[in-house]
């Protein structure tokens, strides 16, 4: 352990991704003393991200210094690429005057939020495995790690997908494979002005971009599988998000599907002479509001991706684990305050998350995933080769009458939905996009 004498600490925080580095940070900042624990070696190494992360989390973090984070580039436009077996239909967004997410290295990220902790004054542990939590008399006071027990009037679990802390300690039941994404991703090195230039950003600037694939796999029976790009200053990352349940149900497998999607006509391209510098897989907890588990118990809360907060469809995870994490230092600060560490205090924690946008947003998006698997075949495969088929007719010109190839066009598509599909094709997509409807 780094600097630390002392085995006594006001909190405890398990885990160093940007949800235990927010929670210590911010409990140190108050004049907390913070044990930051991390099993790792080198931090953030293993931790995933597609990805980008939301700067408004991080501006609360850091309101006058979050532009010295690592960041790669600003993602300011955003592309969503429909793929039939060999063309695409793209809706694009661009703003690129604006700058709410940026793509980042987890690896630079996750360090640079440990050094800004241990400016804070935060004691941080590497190299530490966590292995159980001290409970004496019903009460979490400390944690035990492969070597010694260390105690804390407060600890806070930021532990990621799998904690197994929080399970060991009945805060939530083992995750069910229906509710757990499997994604795998690579990351490629291209030359800075090749990036520029495929995903049309402006030369020189840190501007960059985000391409959101649906379909594309040739399956005849496809699972709901979002694959995903994001441009770094001399890379991009590539990956595909699938369905545990699915990928073991329908015996894939998603390295497969992720070479498949490489090969499509409009994919390759993206990424042809990528040099592979990194290949990575992990879990994304998807179960959301429905299978959020208890947040608190007597001296410990858990927050980030140990408690499930994740909005798949919208690719949100490390605005939660930011904002969770500085929610559960503050219920800390607040405990330690009043000298008063029980369950019934620290549900002020809860009680703030469910008055800001985390648990708001799980609720309105609860049933989503369900949704958006049920018509799996329909998102994947039917829509966007429909979507293809009616830009071919408005775009060529076959010497056939336009009105008559539309008709075709409607006739077949009244033909191949009944009412009740379409009604649920629609109920998915409008639930992906504005939450549950009421
Ligand atoms: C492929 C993919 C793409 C994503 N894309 C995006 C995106 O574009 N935008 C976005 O906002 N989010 C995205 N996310 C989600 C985001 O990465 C997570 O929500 C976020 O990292 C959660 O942060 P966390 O701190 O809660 O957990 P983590 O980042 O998982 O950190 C947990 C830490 O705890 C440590 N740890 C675990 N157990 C122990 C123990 N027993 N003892 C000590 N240390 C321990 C781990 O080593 C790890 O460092 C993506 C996730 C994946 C997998």
């Amino acid at each position: 352990m780094e600097d630390n004498k002392a085995q006594n600490f006001d909190v405890i925080v398990v885990g160093a991704g940007p949800c235990g580095a927010a929670a210590a940070i911010t409990a140190a900042r108050a004049g907390a003393k913070v044990l930051l624990i991390e099993r790792s070696s080198y931090v953030g190494a293993k931790n995933m991200i597609g990805g980008a992360v939301f700067l408004t989390a991080l501006k609360e973090l850091f309101p006058d210094d979050w532009e010295s984070a690592p960041i790669e580039r600003y993602i300011n436009k955003h592309t969503w690429s429909l793929l039939s077996d060999n063309s695409s239909v793209e809706i694009s967004c661009n703003f690129p005057d604006e700058f709410k997410s940026a793509s980042i290295f987890r690896s630079k990220f996750d360090s640079w939020l440990v050094e800004k902790a241990k400016e804070e004054g935060v004691y941080f542990a590497p190299s530490t495995l966590v292995k159980n939590l001290i409970i004496r008399e019903d009460r979490v006071c400390g944690v035990k790690t492969e070597l010694e027990e260390i105690y804390a009037s407060v600890v806070i679990l930021a532990d990621g997908v799998n904690s197994l802390l929080a399970r060991n300690i009945g805060l939530r039941d083992e995750h069910d494979p229906k509710d757990m994404v499997l994604s795998v991703k690579e990351t490629l090195k291209l030359p800075k002005e090749v990036i520029e230039e495929r995903f049309n950003i402006k030369k020189g600037s840190k501007n960059g971009a985000a391409v959101n694939f649906l379909g594309g796999l040739s399956l005849k029976d496809a699972p709901f599988a979002l694959g995903f790009m994001y441009t770094y200053s001399d890379c991009i990352s590539f990956g595909l998000g699938v369905n545990l349940e699915d990928l073991a149900q329908m015996g894939l497998n998603p390295s497969d599907l992720l070479e498949k999607l490489k090969e499509h006509p409009v994919v390759a391209p993206l990424i042809e002479g990528g040099e592979l510098l990194e290949y990575s897989a992990h879990l994304i907890p998807e179960g959301g509001y429905n299978k959020l588990p208890k947040l608190c118990k007597d001296g410990v809360m858990v927050a980030g991706d140990a408690a499930g907060f994740v909005n798949g469809v919208h690719f949100e995870g490390t605005n939660f684990a930011i904002i969770s994490g500085i929610y559960a230092a503050q219920s800390a600060l607040y405990a330690l305050k009043i000298k008063d560490y029980s369950e019934k205090t620290l549900k002020l924690y809860e009680k703030k998350l469910k008055h800001s946008f985390i648990l708001k947003d799980l609720k309105s998006y609860r049933n989503v995933m369900e949704n958006l698997y049920f018509r799996a075949n329909s998102l994947m495969n039917y829509y966007p080769k429909k979507a293809s088929s009616f830009f071919k007719i408005f775009t060529g010109a076959n010497c056939i009458p336009k009105r008559e190839e539309f008709r075709n066009f409607i006739f077949h598509f009244i033909k191949d939905r009944s009412l009740k599909e379409l009604l649920c094709d629609i109920k998915a997509f409008l639930s992906a996009v504005f939450g549950v409807l009421k």
